[in-house]
């Protein structure tokens, strides 16, 4: 029989109990309308401003769904005045009153609830507060960056914050509703953990049950989902936090957020059919104004991207391609027995398997020289030893400093490459590695490109980028360095490249034909930004053993790190594969911010720090003794 016991109060029903009235409150602070006159309410809220008008007290009530006008008249309310007398700006307030139509002509259009104002009839403080050290009521006005993060709470009191905030909640939303109608389960892994390489540092934890050994938290679930296809689930995905000790940039937090997911019985196309069916149902319910530049998305191989744009991850929401000069300059033939091109820079590049390779920045041609210096200086920070340019006339004739040396007829050939028409600039670069012009090309085509505002703002430019080489070789350490994820398969025709490894230890050669493999690597980019990047995954022990030993790890050094999942893949593991995209990215680009910062609730600072609750800091004397920690040559406050 069911125990059932004598119910002792009356059930709620599920529209109150979700809706947004509390016993303090019938109504938020953006909600009356018209409509609404005559209502006899509750409203409670912040003291976002106040006017006194002797006798008659204006005050804008805020939370964080609007404003809402409080009128307090001395002669109807004299007790509900008394109180008002005494609010001051982010008080907390209560107000009892009634709604009623402004007088005409004092409506304000730019509120939703500007049609109405509440006549209070009582006003109860329900906390005081200090005078905060920035405006909340400007959301304009500049405010320092570490004041901000200091008084965070006060920040997020701000409207732009609460927008960001609330738009990150709604892609969130937007992602697991997708996720879930597309059959995924949403699987949590734990934030204690073994070291999961991904490039960067592990933040270690101590563990106290287990003196003198460590946790390392995530940098990605990435074993772990891939166990969880061994384990059958088919389809996982989270919102993961990974933790990644790195030097921090405008793109990069210790922690951040990634959409992790992962699926079985894939190719690289079908997770990328997904991913991007999931991405425009995610783009169109949180932005629906943002157009989706193309669709489908463009997959540019790895090499077109690096050849076209210098970069891989590039926005698409302009052309300013990248040009080889030298067919065009080939062509002219020799310019004297000593010289390919008449300029040294140029010879040297090319007789050494460089390039020269150029883009023309449309409108720059008048650039002054203070402009050149510095573009040059710029491209010099990125490793180029310097930086030619050819102005274009309006005849269309290329007008350089290095023409002297090139001649007319090169000249005009370099115009002609680049497509450049009248008043725009050229600007080449030489190297004899390839990679270094590509990426200094790369990084002026973006900068320049948004300067002279030829991406439009308002346009979602999504782009894969694909098939990256597998490895890349770490001189210094005499290894093969996975250029993505240890666990990212090859792409099947170059299975063979990788078979040539043999015997442990391994000793990987700059010589491996591996070197040479691609990966079944696919990246998402997003104007200019990489946004996420995943793979099919090698599901096979003795490759993935192969994989590693490339990447200069022993037998015994694999089974030490990786010996779950080899382990694993003993036991039946299907084809899989999967991807991770950065959600504070996402949200970022979605809300038109170039800092991560700006939509995350309680970032870190540029040097990892929280200024609002002061971490990091020394442990408790406790828990030095507890942990067996002691820091050496470090001045700590406990230890
Ligand atoms: N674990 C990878 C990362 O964090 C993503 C993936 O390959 O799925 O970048």
């Amino acid at each position: 029989m069911r125990c059932m016991t004598e119910p002792t109060r009356p059930s709620v029903s599920p529209e109150a109990a979700f809706g947004l009235a509390t016993p303090y409150r019938d109504v938020t602070c953006g909600e009356l309308r018209a409509g609404d006159a005559g209502r006899e309410i509750t409203i409670a809220g912040w003291v976002h401003r106040r006017r006194d008008y002797g006798g008659l007290i204006f005050i804008d009530l805020r939370d964080r769904y609007g404003l809402t006008q409080v009128v307090i008249n001395e002669a109807e309310a004299p007790e509900a005045t008394e109180a008002a007398n005494r609010v001051r700006n982010e008080f907390v307030l209560q107000v009892v009153g009634t709604v009623a139509r402004r007088l005409a002509g004092t409506e304000n259009a730019k509120l939703a609830t500007g049609e109405v104002e509440v006549q209070a009839r009582k006003v109860t403080i329900l906390s005081e507060a200090e005078t905060p050290p920035f405006y909340i009521n400007e959301p304009d006005a500049p405010v320092d960056e570490s004041l901000r993060l200091r008084y965070r709470y006060l920040d997020i009191r701000r409207r732009p914050m609460v927008e960001r905030l609330i738009l990150r909640s709604e892609l969130v939303k937007a992602v697991r509703d997708a996720h879930h109608r597309a059959g995924f389960v949403e699987v949590e892994t734990p934030i204690l953990l073994k070291s999961t390489p991904e490039g960067a540092r592990d933040f270690i934890v101590p563990s106290r049950l287990q003196p003198g050994s460590v946790y390392a938290l995530p940098q990605s679930p990435q074993q772990l989902k891939q166990l969880l296809m061994v384990a059958g689930m088919d389809r996982y995905f989270q919102i993961a936090r990974c933790f990644r000790d790195e030097d921090l940039r405008g793109d990069r937090q210790p922690e951040f957020t990634q959409l992790d997911l992962e699926m079985s019985f894939v190719t690289e196309e079908r997770v990328m059919d997904f991913v991007e069916a999931m991405i425009i149902e995610v783009s169109r319910a949180v932005v629906p104004d943002r157009p989706i530049q193309q669709l489908p998305f463009p997959r540019i191989d790895y090499n077109d991207a690096m050849e076209r744009y210098g970069s891989d991850k590039p926005d698409l929401r302009f052309g300013m391609e990248l040009a080889d000069l030298a067919p065009g300059l080939a062509a002219i033939g020799a310019a004297s027995p000593e010289s390919a091109t008449g300029f040294r820079v140029f010879d040297e590049a090319l007789a050494a398997g460089g390039r020269v390779k150029a883009i023309a920045a449309p409108g720059m041609g008048e650039s002054s020289r203070s402009q050149i210096e510095e573009l040059v200086a710029f491209a010099r920070r990125f490793g180029a030893k310097g930086l030619a340019h050819v102005s274009v006339q309006a005849d269309g004739t290329g007008h350089s400093p290095i023409g002297k040396f090139l001649g007319e007829e090169r000249v005009a050939a370099i115009v002609k490459a680049t497509s450049a028409g009248p008043g725009d600039l050229i600007l080449i670069v030489a190297d004899a590695n390839h990679e270094l012009v590509a990426d200094v090309l790369g990084r002026l085509r973006q900068e320049l490109g948004l300067r002279l505002g030829l991406a439009d703002e308002n346009v979602l430019a999504y782009c894969w980028v694909m098939h990256f080489p597998m490895y890349q070789w770490e001189a210094d350490l005499g290894r093969w360095h996975a250029t993505h994820n240890p666990f990212s398969g090859v792409v099947p025709e170059d299975e063979v490249l990788l078979a040539t490894k043999s015997g442990d230890p391994y000793k990987p050669s700059h010589e491996d034909p591996a070197g040479r493999a691609r990966a079944m690597q696919y990246d998402i980019a997003l104007n200019g930004w990489e946004l996420g990047g995943g793979s099919v995954r090698i599901h096979k022990r003795e490759l993935l053993e192969t994989s590693f030993a490339l990447q200069g790890y022993t037998l015994e050094q694999m089974h030490e790190r990786f010996g779950g999942i080899l382990e694993a893949f003993d036991y039946g593991a299907p084809p899989h594969g999967g991807i991770a995209m950065g959600i504070d990215r996402w949200a970022a680009l979605f809300s038109h911010q170039t800092n991560i910062r700006e939509v995350m609730a309680f970032p870190k600072t540029q040097s990892g720090g929280d200024l609002m609750l002061g971490s990091p800091s020394s442990p408790d004397a406790e828990q030095y003794s507890e942990l067996g920690l002691k820091f050496v040559g470090v001045e700590t406050a406990n230890g």
